[in-house]
């Protein structure tokens, strides 16, 4: 099935209801990423990706453009245009463009969230330094940690990436950069970044970079590795109060659960919308009704519809059943 670059509206916990905008084509690839994180909810993938120089099937900003004014205007009450997806958008070298044009024709703020791993690059700030927020994910700041969650290509290093976020944070401009935090506890009780000891790290790096916000949270969907777990709630907001004795409460966002809005939403091809989310992010049978605003009696038939024909599958466990294209 041809995945659309613009997919969604999507809820999230962070940015409420916003339009996705994936900027490399998904051509057999699950992910087009430069880390393979023990976390991540698109699954495992060997890393073929490492800088834009290895991106082989990057999108233009003009089918950005085009894809975006096709879809954007059947979708009221949006928070956020996003650039995510099934891919790291900094490896898009044309990011900063798309950015512009995304805002001259819509007016609605644009974020992108991205993994930090090309931040030691200027260019790449450049871009990022475009749009009105960048979410950029900083899940530990001891070298070792990092590299067991991220298991990143071999070309990234990490103390680029501190110094990078700290630039990227100074360019300030009325933009805003939010560090995303994402606890994680190990099944076998192997210690990941949620100890004291990598919360006084976090503190110190944090403290270093000087972002405009700090999201505190931990996964909520399932991972890559099976033997990664969330943080309790308890311990997260433990850690969230550490983090607000240091920085201030208007800094730091505990991020527990998600917004619902009703958003209104013309719907041109059902079958290819669902699968455009699922392919991005894997949601649960209410996730997905409620996130395209949709009936959730239209939805059943598509979903069976996708599982039958093996474009979809589901995974989690029995009483949290999630989709997710295959
Ligand atoms: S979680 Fe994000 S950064 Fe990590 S591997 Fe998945 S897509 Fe890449």
């Amino acid at each position: 099935m041809k995945s659309r670059i613009v997919y969604g509206p999507i809820l999230s916990r962070r940015l409420g209801r916003s339009l996705g905008i994936d900027v490399i084509k998904n051509t057999g690839s699950k992910k087009n990423c430069n880390y393979d994180c023990i976390y991540c909810q698109l699954g495992h993938v060997e890393l073929k990706l490492g800088s834009p120089e290895d991106v082989k099937e990057a999108v233009t900003p003009k089918e950005v453009s085009e894809s975006f004014e096709k879809f954007y205007k059947d979708v009221e009450g949006l928070d956020y245009i996003t650039f995510s997806g099934t891919c790291e958008p900094s490896l898009n070298l044309s990011l900063g463009e798309m950015i512009q044009s995304i805002r001259e024709i819509s007016g609605v703020p644009v974020c992108v969230i991205t993994n930090s791993s090309l931040m030691g690059r200027e260019d790449v700030r450049k871009n990022l330094s475009q749009a009105d927020l960048v979410v950029a994910t900083l899940v530990s700041g001891i070298e070792k940690t990092w590299r067991k969650i991220h298991r990143p290509a071999p070309c990234i290093n990490f103390q680029e990436i501190i110094e990078g976020l700290r630039e990227l944070a100074k360019a300030g401009d009325g933009k805003k950069l939010a560090l995303e935090v994402m606890f994680l506890e190990s099944e076998t009780g192997e210690p990941l970044n949620s100890t004291d000891e990598e919360v006084d790290c976090l503190i110190k790096t944090i403290r270093y970079i000087c972002p405009d916000e700090i999201e505190v949270l931990t996964i909520s969907r399932p991972p890559a590795e099976k033997w990664v777990k969330p943080v309790s709630e308890e311990r997260l907001r433990e850690i969230a109060d550490r983090f607000i004795s240091e920085f201030g409460a208007e800094k730091v966002r505990l991020v527990l659960k998600g917004k619902k809005k009703k958003a209104k939403v013309l719907h041109r091809d059902l079958e290819e919308e669902v699968y455009a989310l699922l392919l991005r992010r894997p949601c649960t049978f209410e996730q997905t009704w409620q996130g395209l605003s949709i009936d959730p009696e239209s939805l059943r038939p598509v979903l069976e519809k996708l599982l039958a024909e093996g474009k979809i599958e589901e995974i989690g466990s029995k009483n949290s059943v999630y989709y997710r294209a295959k």
